[in-house]
């Protein structure tokens, strides 16, 4: 007999056994709404009930043993309901104690030597387990793992397990693979249907690893093809120039610049020079530690772009920074005869018209600005190149805006905060990456030192020392305000304190996130200006500002920073050619916090910190809270999985490029995951 195959991805969980009109409500709740959503609902963990070793069980493990009953059961109540059926068992060789709380009816139902396996908290030290299942005899269970799924609402895990068991018996069969078979082979990966009967009802512990590592897999490869489609997409179908720059003019120069290139600039300009020169569109991000050596890449590509007969633009976070990149611009470009110019909100009026108007009829060659830049009624005549710094604030949906605006110009991403590969690849893996590894000659490294609260008083002698040669000093806050509830520094006190202590000395300056934007602008200047030589500030000042006269770097309560934001907070200083210093006062509580203090003192490499954090605080925490674009993934873990991580990616690179992908059956699935993933047009496919 035919059997009808039922398309289970749009089926209703209603067409499960079992599964009424009230059930199904809460299951949507939960986001399930057919019966492949029901499937696709991974356990979070299991309980094993396999039998141990008592002598192998860790204190408070749980565990299931069989045994037989030594003592009957004696009870005792303590309060009003409470009650402690207590039962010496014997384990093969040990005799120990087993706990029911609060179920004095199970007084009368054992006898002496009757078989008996139990599953409850191991306590070693009292030889006790308290006891949370039994049942008589010793015959093997089915199961050695049972799943426990999260639940909504009045939904039991129970019954889930319930509603999984009529689903599988129903329309098991309808699972249908999704990888092509190759794909199955080379890896060795469980088919899609028994890899997630595998999960829902697993046999043993190896089983779950292979079914485990085939949605690894699987997970991986779909969001990678999402990210590699857009990225081919991007690169195809929007219309990039080809800038036909003048490698003459070019040479020349570079040639003319102070110093001769490192190795790795030169390695991200010939990238950055390909992107432009091809006739698709470049979406490249460009990570290197603080003081690699950014701005100039990005004036030698804003050079090529003008000699292209392009206009380029560089948009910065912060009107300081617009400032400095204006004039470090201004000095490389403007001797070989490109204008730059500068456009903040603060720049008005007459002013602000005539920039306008300049740069509409190409007079302007290159303009320099905060993001209000590509967003007003700022028109250029040829816009061929935008550079971004510092952008991973922005998730991926701003990146997409900024690439959708104007006249699909090039767009160059910068970074300062070195990205683990594994997050790099996933959070901005649409995007091609450029990667400074290596730092200019000569440069001295910034000296770290961790101490304890109660050594501040020699801090702040050393600090009077440097100030005293002329330097200038942070001190950075976790926090602005005192807080009741955790014991910190907080930058108004810190603030107030220092001021007192350089009373008639130095000029103490606050700075925080709670202040106007022209405030933090005044106080910027002021500190640049070294009319204030000690800066105290909560975390704003961590984006790129250059300020080469300040030596010292003291961050407070430093164990509440992530490893990387305290690498950008120090590469606020060792700008200059004065050797610099950077002191963490922290008084971490465990091993974690005084292994990541000792990790700052020893190593000033940005990539090698970088690894350390993810792996210290996993993928979420990585860029702060806000924005991070990196995505959640149900089975796998970035950092524990990377190198599916690392095959996938290069797996979806290939195929979304070859032809066999857009054509044959065997990827139709796949290609149906780029359509559900809104990426491609249904129409599109055939
Ligand atoms: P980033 O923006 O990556 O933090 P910058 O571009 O501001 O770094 O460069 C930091 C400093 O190093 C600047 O003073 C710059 O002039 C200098 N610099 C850049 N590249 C080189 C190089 N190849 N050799 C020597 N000094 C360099
Ligand atoms: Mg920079």
């Amino acid at each position: 007999m035919l059997r009808k195959v039922n398309d289970i991805n749009i089926l209703p969980v209603t067409s499960v056994k079992g599964i009424g009109g009230e059930t199904a409500l809460a299951l949507n709740d939960m986001g399930i709404h057919s019966v492949m959503d029901l499937f696709e609902h991974f356990p979070y963990r299991y309980e094993d009930y396999r039998l141990k070793d008592l002598a192998e069980v860790a204190h408070d493990e749980r565990v299931t043993v069989e045994g037989v009953v030594h003592s009957l059961p004696s009870l005792t109540y303590f309060g009003r309901k409470k009650s402690k059926l207590t039962i010496r068992i014997l384990v093969g060789r040990y005799l120990i104690t087993g706990v029911f709380f609060n179920q004095p009816y199970l007084k009368n139902k054992f006898a002496i030597n009757q078989e008996i396996t139990v599953t409850g908290k191991w306590d070693k030290h009292r030889q006790t387990i308290t006891i949370s299942e039994h049942k008589a005899g010793t015959e093997k269970r089915t199961n050695e793992f049972e799943p426990v799924y999260t639940v909504k609402g009045d939904l039991t895990v129970k019954g889930f397990r319930r509603y999984l068991a009529a689903a599988f018996k129903e329309f098991g069969n309808d699972i249908t693979e999704i990888l092509p078979d190759y794909m199955l082979k080379e890896y060795k990966l469980m088919n899609r249907r028994d890899a997630l009967r595998s999960l829902h009802f697993p046999l043993s512990d190896q089983d779950l690893k292979h079914s485990r590592r085939r949605f690894v897999y699987e997970e991986f490869l779909l969001f990678q093809l999402k990210m590699q489609a857009i990225r081919k997409v991007q690169r195809e179908q929007s219309m990039g120039s080809t800038q036909k720059y003048d490698l003459q003019k070019l040479k020349g120069f570079i040639d003319c610049l102070p110093f001769p290139l490192t190795h790795a600039q030169k390695r991200v300009v010939n990238e950055i020079l390909a992107d432009m020169k091809s006739p698709y569109r470049m979406n490249r991000l460009l990570q290197g530690d603080v003081g690699s050596g950014k701005t100039v890449v990005s004036a030698i590509a804003l050079f090529a772009a003008h000699s292209a007969g392009y206009q380029g633009a560089l948009m910065v976070p912060t009107e300081i920074l617009a400032e400095q990149h204006s004039a470090s611009l201004m000095e490389m470009l403007e001797p070989h005869g490109v204008t730059t110019a500068l456009l903040t909100s603060s720049v008005k009026g007459k002013k602000r018209r005539e920039i306008l108007e300049r740069l509409a009829n190409g007079e302007i060659h290159i303009l320099i600005g905060t993001h209000a830049l590509i967003q007003e009624e700022v028109n250029f005549q040829k816009l061929g190149l935008v550079i971004t710094d510092e952008q991973h604030r922005f998730g991926v949906e701003q990146r997409r805006i900024l690439r959708e605006k104007g006249e699909s110009p090039d767009v160059l991403f910068m970074t300062a905060t070195p990205i683990p590969r594994t997050l790099a690849i996933t959070a901005f893996g649409e995007m091609d990456v450029s990667i400074i590894d290596e730092m200019p000659a000569g440069r001295k490294a910034i000296e770290t030192y961790w101490t304890k609260h109660d050594t501040l008083d020699r801090v702040l002698g050393f600090m009077e020392k440097e100030l005293r040669q002329g330097r200038q000093a942070y001190v950075i806050c976790p926090l602005i305000e005192e807080s009741e509830k955790l014991d910190l520094q907080n930058a108004l006190d810190v603030h107030a304190a220092l001021t007192q202590y350089f009373q008639n000395r130095f000029h103490v300056g606050l700075m925080h996130g709670k202040l106007h934007s022209s405030e933090k602008d005044l106080v910027m200047r002021e500190f640049s200006e070294n009319n204030i030589q000690v800066l105290v500030s909560t975390t704003v000042v961590e984006v790129g500002v250059n300020v080469p006269n300040a030596t010292l770097m003291v961050i407070y309560d430093a164990e509440r920073f992530g490893l990387s934001q305290l690498h950008q907070l120090r590469g606020r200083v060792g700008r200059g050619s004065d050797q610099s210093y950077c002191i963490l006062i922290a008084d971490p509580k465990n091993e974690v916090g005084k292994e990541r203090m000792k990790i700052m003192s020893e190593t000033n490499d940005g990539f090698v910190l970088s690894e350390k954090d993810l792996e210290l605080r996993g993928p979420g925490d990585f860029f702060g809270k806000k924005q991070s674009g990196v995505p959640e993934f149900k089975m796998a873990d970035m950092v524990h999985d990377y190198r599916a991580l690392e095959v996938a990616r290069n797996d979806a690179a290939s195929l979304v490029n070859s032809e066999a992908f857009w054509k044959e059956d065997q990827f139709k699935y796949l290609r149906e995951s780029l359509v559900k993933a809104g990426v491609l047009s249904g129409e599109k496919l055939d």
